[in-house]
């Protein structure tokens, strides 16, 4: 007997030990699942449209980054840490990551011996390589390397970066960044371009737009088009609004909306180096109508309501632990016409719709799921509220 619900996908072999996927089951099964658990959590609110798919849920991700390590037997090993440990678990190839990044990694690491580069012992806190992150612009196909080691020395440096290019001549860009402090955070402070000019750049929803390694940028670049195109339709622009991009990480969805006829946008998000990536990204699309600033988005917004300011839409897309009180009760003084929160966990989006829907007249009006993360318990959510009398 043939049952869908119990299909089970039964592919990778790491599965279990890696924990990055967390759902087995057929995609349209998957699917269910997060409709099921977004009703459940945002019924409340109004109706949950039906969850947008993708069409081909793997290899997906544009970020791939990989644990190094030696084992006893003195064999290196590159994959993820073990979920709850700091024990690597050996992978070449993953059905949700890019392939030529998988490549890359695997490259990098049959590299190691004959330069005779070690690995990083978090333990000892000696060894040289603790991290690889590879990042691939879908549509420009530009390839990042970024080399994690523990220490600012690199040995055999400038014969290490040959070697990689020879064998990889897609790469456009190899960055090393030292991280030599016992923290769960892959990438430190400190970072020099070995080759190429330290960034990728993109193409999104018609714009293009940079990216250095610290920046934040969405991991499913198709499925976020789908989710840009619907935070637009539910914006609605007219032409002329004014708008803020509230986290707007290297100014993604403030430059699409100013593509798209806004008067003005602002941006505002924590990370100094996304900053910078948004201000060249407003250049290089051309525009003149828009302003990004560095700071705390609440503290941002308590400023801007203190001050009188107003705005026509405020777009949100805070990080998983979901916006602040004081950004939602300066939103609600700046009283927006439309604000559309995108939101990548639906527990704190749960938490702040009720928090808008009770402290004032905020109604939601469109519940849109997207699956960004196919294969993972991950849900993606864009939600449009408009005030009562609108
Ligand atoms: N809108 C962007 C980024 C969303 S991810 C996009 O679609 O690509 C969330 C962003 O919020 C990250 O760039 C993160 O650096 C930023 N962030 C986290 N906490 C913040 C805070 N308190 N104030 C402003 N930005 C913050």
């Amino acid at each position: 007997m043939n049952n869908a619900n119990s299909t089970k996908q039964n592919r990778c072999p790491v599965y279990k030990k890696c924990g990055g996927c967390q759902l087995d089951t057929a995609y349209p099964d998957q699917l269910r699942f997060k409709q099921g658990k977004t009703e459940r959590l945002l019924r409340r609110f109004g109706r949950v449209e039906p969850i947008i798919g993708m069409e081909n849920p793997s290899h997906y991700r544009n970020k791939v980054q990989a644990a190094f390590y030696t084992n006893r037997s003195g064999r290196i090993i590159s994959g993820v840490y073990q979920s709850g440990t700091h024990h690597v678990v050996g992978i070449d190839s993953c059905n949700i990551e890019d392939e030529a990044a998988d490549e890359i990694i695997v490259g990098v690491r049959r590299l190691l011996p004959s330069f005779r580069l070690t690995t990083y012992n978090e333990d000892t806190r000696k060894g040289f390589l603790r991290h690889v992150l590879v990042r691939r612009g879908f549509q420009t196909n530009e390839i990042m390397l970024v080399l994690v080691t523990g220490t600012p020395v690199f040995p055999s440096k400038n014969n290490f970066v040959r070697a990689v290019r020879e064998q990889f001549p897609a790469i456009t860009t190899i960055v090393q960044n030292v991280n030599s402090l016992s923290t769960n955070l892959v990438l430190g402070e400190r970072q020099t371009v070995l080759f190429g000019k330290g960034y990728i750049e993109d193409i999104l929803c018609g714009c293009r737009f940079r990216i250095s390694p610290k920046s934040f940028y969405q991991i499913n670049p198709v499925q976020t088009e789908v989710l840009y195109g619907k935070a637009m339709e539910f914006a609605h622009l007219k032409g002329n609004e004014t708008v803020l991009d509230a986290y707007c990480g290297i100014g993604t969805i403030g430059i699409v909306a100013a593509k798209r006829g806004a008067g003005t946008v602002v941006g505002v998000e924590l990370n100094g180096d996304a900053v910078r990536d948004a201000i060249t990204n407003a250049k290089a699309n051309g525009l003149k109508n828009i302003r990004f600033y560095k700071g705390d988005a609440g503290e941002f917004m308590e400023a801007c309501a203190e001050e009188g300011e107003k705005c026509d839409v405020v777009f949100m897309d805070p990080p998983r632990a979901g916006s602040s009180e004081q950004f939602l009760r300066s939103l609600i003084k700046m009283a927006p016409e439309r604000v559309v929160y995108v939101s990548c966990n639906p527990e704190t989006l749960a938490r702040d719709l009720d928090f808008l829907t009770k402290h004032s007249g905020y109604r939601v009006k469109k519940i849109q799921p997207v699956d960004m993360f196919p294969h993972t318990a991950h849900i993606e959510c864009v939600v449009l509220l408009t005030r009562d009398s609108l």
